[in-house]
């Protein structure tokens, strides 16, 4: 299996990229995002309760994410492997994907981050909010919240990949083309 984290702040472009990717290296794409908003859209019990998180930009619980997550690798287990976007946000959710992948016999093979800078990613969300209908990318606060979470919660895992020996970082500014390519060729010398 290829497992690879695809790592950013909010707006970097994760599930821009994860579009291409998905298909070049026949990866299942688990947006923890869609999933949620998926959830959301059906008004599930899950989806309720995630709502009432990310509506105000902030990280839904750990337990109920995982939970999902892992019933999501569950029924996806036919493809090379896979590509996470939007998980783990957190150092628990990083160890308790990394348990559960060795129930698999494997591991996070890359973490690769698209890295840009602050304000232009601000600018997009707001950007992205005049047609995506997503209530967390319309408001100021609310994306500064998301950022906020991100600092304190998400940034620690740069650290904790590095560790790990298998992290990458990539520019995350220019054409979605020329992204891709900056991503493919570190997937390829993996
Ligand atoms: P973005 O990266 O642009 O903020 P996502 O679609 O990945 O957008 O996530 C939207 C929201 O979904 C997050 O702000 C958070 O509330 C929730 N969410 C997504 N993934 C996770 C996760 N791994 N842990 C906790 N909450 C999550």
């Amino acid at each position: 299996m290829i497992n690879i984290v695809l790592f950013g702040k909010p707006g970097a472009g994760k599930g821009t990229q994860a579009e291409f990717l998905k298909t070049k290296y026949n990866l299942a794409h688990l947006s923890t995002g869609d999933i949620f908003r998926f959830n959301i859209k059906n008004q599930t019990q899950l989806g309720k309760l995630a709502k009432s998180y990310m509506d105000k930009g902030d990280l839904v619980p750990d337990e109920v994410t995982t939970k999902m997550l892992i019933d999501s690798v569950e029924s996806n287990l036919d493809k090379n492997g896979f590509l996470f976007d939007g998980y783990p946000r957190t150092l628990s959710q990083a160890e308790a994907l990394k348990v559960f992948l060795s129930t698999k016999s494997s591991i996070v093979t890359a973490t690769i981050a698209l890295e840009a800078d602050d304000e232009i990613l601000v600018q997009r969300l707001l950007e992205r909010g005049k047609t995506s209908g997503r209530p967390d990318d319309q408001d100021e606060e609310k994306i500064r919240n998301r950022y906020q979470e991100y600092n304190e919660k998400t940034a620690p895992l740069i650290e904790y990949y590095k560790n790990q020996g298998n992290f990458h970082a990539v520019n995350g500014i220019g054409t979605i083309q020329e992204i891709t390519d900056r991503l493919t060729k570190v997937i390829d010398n993996l």
